[in-house]
């Protein structure tokens, strides 16, 4: 038994179901409970909130959740030999877990819900987190159904998330986040914590998403980032050339000097150039 509820120590669930970690499901499982209660912790109060899980596992992280009072879990796992060991789960929560059983990269999460306050959790598989992590921060609909995001990537995707104006880190990934969230990381998980180990550290990161974000679409905003970012080295009038007819001008009409490299754009700067291609699209 374990001290965070009475169920079985996540090492003979793997050993009973046979879930020697695969690579090709990005599968690195955290054993421990107490930091996974802590991951648990750092998403926010959880009593009477619904919480989504991409990738629940042998169920370390779900068991967190549902032991520090989450109302219900939605967990979608992809690998079948997983939905029985979550089964067990499922019967000590009665009603408050609903593992679904396919590929979170198909599926529509927020038809998945009650309608109260969401939080989406997860020790995501590496492979997927990024293009996960673009699809909750592009929705149509914003704010969005969820209120945070609390997930665990590889220390270098969390940097890049968080990432500042002029740093190396910054890119697409920190202009998209920064546009519609408070992004930050709360702690660093040592490989030694994950089975089998990886190669490098990961950060837990927690995105709150902006009432008001800078007004533009994601659409225009990605070509405009994909276009910059792209060219990193070289100056905006040189690297917008292939989605602006005239760059000086859209640089200049937004007070950008077109001589200005994309790093050194804010996301204001960028919300704005992504206004402006909207406009010249029109
Ligand atoms: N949450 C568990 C833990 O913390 O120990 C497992 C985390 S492991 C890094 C990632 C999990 O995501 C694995 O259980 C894997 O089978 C699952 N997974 C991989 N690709 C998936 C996908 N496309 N959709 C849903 N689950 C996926």
């Amino acid at each position: 038994m374990s001290a965070l509820d009475d169920l079985p120590p996540l090492r003979d669930v793997i050993r009973r179901h046979d879930l020697s970690a695969r690579k090709s499901l990005g599968q690195n499982f955290l054993l421990d409970l107490n930091l996974t209660a802590r991951i648990a912790r750092a998403s926010g109060p959880l009593e009477g909130v619904d919480v989504i899980e991409v990738g629940p596992g042998p169920g370390g992280l779900t068991r967190a959740l549902l032991a520090l009072g989450a109302a219900r879990v939605v967990a979608i796992e992809k690998d079948t030999r997983a939905i029985a060991a979550l089964s067990e789960v499922a019967a000590h929560y009665p009603g408050r877990l609903n593992v679904i059983e396919g590929d979170a990269l198909d599926t529509d999460f927020s038809s998945l819900l009650s309608g109260g306050p969401v939080r989406i959790v997860a020790n995501l598989p590496y492979n997927v987190g990024t293009a996960l992590l673009v699809g909750w921060l592009t929705s149509e609909t914003w704010p969005p159904y969820w209120q945070s995001l609390t997930l665990l990537f590889q220390r270098e995707v969390a940097e890049r998330i968080v990432a500042a104006p002029g740093s190396d880190a910054y890119g697409r990934l920190g202009v998209l986040a920064g546009w519609r969230t408070d992004a930050k990381i709360m702690f660093d998980v040592a490989p030694s914590a994950f089975v089998p180990p990886p190669k490098v550290t990961s950060s837990l990161v927690h995105l709150v998403p902006r009432a008001n974000p800078e007004p533009c679409t994601s659409r225009t905003l990605e070509a405009v980032t994909q276009a910059a970012f792209g060219q990193r080295r070289k100056m905006l009038r040189q690297s917008l050339k292939g989605i602006f007819r005239d760059p000086v001008a859209a640089l200049e009409s937004v007070g950008i000097e077109p001589t200005r490299r994309a790093e050194e754009v804010d996301v204001p700067g960028f919300a704005a150039l992504a206004r402006a291609l909207a406009a010249e699209r029109a």
